[in-house]
């Protein structure tokens, strides 16, 4: 186990966007403020809902996954995780055996960016505060960073996915982070290729590690 380096740098706005997260007391506090938010000038401008992010009805979700940005549906429904790529993610949980239900879907960036571009470093530093707290209040034992620009949050700029896959978990503020491919990677190189047996492999090994399931 290692420790993993903190998330990008904060700007000015990036600062008060952590300062009001911190001060969040609990879920429904921080999903208000956070629906309000104007850090990013860009994406605020353009977005339809803040993507806050889904957590199970009651109790510490088994565990948090966490991908990039909301695409278009998402932005439309203000739910994470419910286009295509979200499509698959269930399935693929269902496989696993990890019910969504029991799960926090979050991603790294609350925003839609425009043509769904990837988010610029200065937008990821400032939604840090808001995953930064949101990880704290909900305590999953276990996070999956899902794709690219979630394992550089977790884990620095440097991050290779491919290599921070086969590392395996490590420590991250006394949970277990767990690398592996977004669903949409998983999608683009289709059913028999290497990315969906990866993700579906990963998941069902959480699921196993947080006692979804019982056998592999
Ligand atoms: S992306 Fe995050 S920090 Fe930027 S405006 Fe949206 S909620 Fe605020």
């Amino acid at each position: 186990m290692v420790a993993a380096p903190r998330p990008p740098r904060f700007d000015a706005a990036a600062e008060e966007v952590a300062r009001t997260a911190a001060a969040a007391p609990d879920w429904p506090s921080l999903a208000r403020s956070a629906s309000g938010c104007l850090a990013c000038p860009e994406l605020a401008a353009a977005r339809r809902n803040v993507v806050v992010g889904d957590i199970p009805v009651a109790g510490r979700p088994l565990v948090a996954l966490v991908g990039e940005a909301p695409g278009a549906t998402e932005d439309e429904t203000g739910r994470p995780f419910v286009g295509k790529s979200g499509a698959l993610l269930d399935q693929l949980l269902a496989e696993a055996g990890l019910d969504r239900g029991r799960a926090a879907v979050l991603n790294v960036v609350k925003c839609r960016p425009p043509g769904n571009r990837t988010p610029r470093a200065d937008e990821v530093g400032r939604c840090s505060g808001w995953l930064r707290r949101q990880l704290q209040l909900l305590d999953p034992p276990a996070v999956i960073a899902l794709g690219l620009s979630a394992a550089k949050w977790f884990l620095g700029p440097r991050t290779v996915l491919a290599r921070a896959r086969e590392v395996g978990p490590v420590e991250w503020e006394g949970r277990g982070l767990y690398v592996t491919y977004h669903p949409s990677a998983a999608i683009r190189f289709g059913p028999n290729g290497a990315p969906r047996a990866a993700l579906a492999a990963d998941l069902r090994a959480v699921a196993y590690l947080v006692g979804a399931r019982e056998t592999r």
